[in-house]
């Protein structure tokens, strides 16, 4: 039997492969027929094989209401299609590091017992991770959801993660961080729902980037929150509660915080301005304090970068490349201060 070109693969060959790769492997997701490569797949969690690193899944794939019971490894995995994880219970950890959702992407009510990776995941279109529950640490940093996602009532019991990512809308209304939450170097590029929700830990959005309305009202922070250097385009932190507050450096200029109650908060060097029609074109355009824009690039560069590297390892050349053209925008953004570039990127 010929193996499969992957390496370490124990696969045969699939017949209509042109590049001697196994059927999981093989790229060329349109030859493969969805209902047989469902019934494979299902053999294998039958066996408890949940090594899926790097396969190439076809169209609508069903893997709800399962009980995976080892490591599970979804790792640079590409879903051309949609798939439901709804309802399935995670008992060991799992990887998705790097794998890319080309379709709607299902995980409403899943339990994630241990650990979860979703490092530089590409979500293309909605996702649904509505009600669940992540019981340890959850890795969501550099990950990128380019249509809407929805957290409601999602619960992380412990630290979760998100620094760096790129969000469309996104709502978290109702959800529950019970330990450190990152939210640093986050874009968030539409609307952004935080209504009610619980923060029980430190909470950090520093050099956050809000383009369009933040709903923050009724959030309770019972920790540390620092805000520092982020830039709010509209936010309304309306009958929030702030144990510790830090604004420094934060862009507040149009901000509301009627009700809000801080016991403390430190908002040096924050921006407030009258709510002027000029203000609001202000804010629009993008004027930043630029030695903080700076910063901010910097920051993204050093990242871009990162993600790179990151890619590079993994083999994934083209994406790589991708990243290698963001880091060189933010460095043209930076050499000729143009401020709005980030917008941008979008792959
Ligand atoms: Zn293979």
């Amino acid at each position: 039997m010929r193996k499969c070109q992957f390496q370490n693969c124990e696969e045969e060959i699939w017949n209509k492969s042109e590049d001697d790769y196994c059927i999981f492997h093989d790229p060329q997701e349109h030859k493969k027929n969805s209902e047989k490569f469902q019934k494979l797949i299902d053999e294998k969690i039958e066996k408890n094989d949940y090594d899926f690193h790097k396969y190439v899944f076809p169209e609508n794939l069903d893997f709800s209401e399962i009980i995976f019971k080892k490591y599970v490894d979804f790792g640079g995995a590409e879903f051309t299609g949609n798939v439901d994880f709804s309802e399935s219970v995670f008992e060991e950890s799992c990887s998705f590091y790097l794998a890319r959702f080309y379709g709607e992407s299902n995980f409403e009510n899943v339990e994630f017992k241990n650990k979860v990776h979703f490092q530089w995941t590409a979500f293309s279109l909605c996702s649904n991770f509505k009600k669940a529950i992540f019981r340890k640490e959850v890795f969501f940093e550099g990950a990128r959801f380019l249509s809407p996602v929805d957290f409601e009532k999602v619960k992380f019991e412990t630290n979760v993660e998100f620094e760096g990512c790129i969000f469309e809308k996104a709502n978290f209304s109702e959800g529950e961080f019970k330990g450190d939450t990152l939210f640093r170097d986050a874009v968030f590029s539409k609307k952004t729902f935080f209504f009610d929700s619980q923060f029980k830990s430190d909470v950090n959005f520093e050099f956050a980037v809000f383009h369009n309305e933040a709903k923050f009202e009724k959030s309770y922070f019972e920790e540390k929150a620092n805000f520092q250097n982020a830039n709010f385009d509209t936010v309304n932190f309306d009958d929030a509660y702030f144990e510790i507050g830090r604004f420094h450096e934060a862009d507040l200029r149009n901000a509301s915080f009627s009700y809000t109650v801080f016991d403390k908060a430190y908002l040096s060097g924050a921006k407030f301005e009258i709510d002027t029609k000029e203000g609001k074109n202000r804010i629009k355009n993008n004027l930043r304090s630029p030695g903080v824009e700076k910063i901010r690039l910097r920051r993204k560069e050093q990242q871009f970068c990162k993600f790179k590297n990151a890619l590079q390892e993994e083999g994934f050349y083209d994406k790589a490349g991708d990243f290698y053209y963001f880091e060189k925008l933010v460095n043209r953004a930076i050499m000729f201060k143009e401020t709005v570039i980030l917008r941008k990127i979008r792959v």
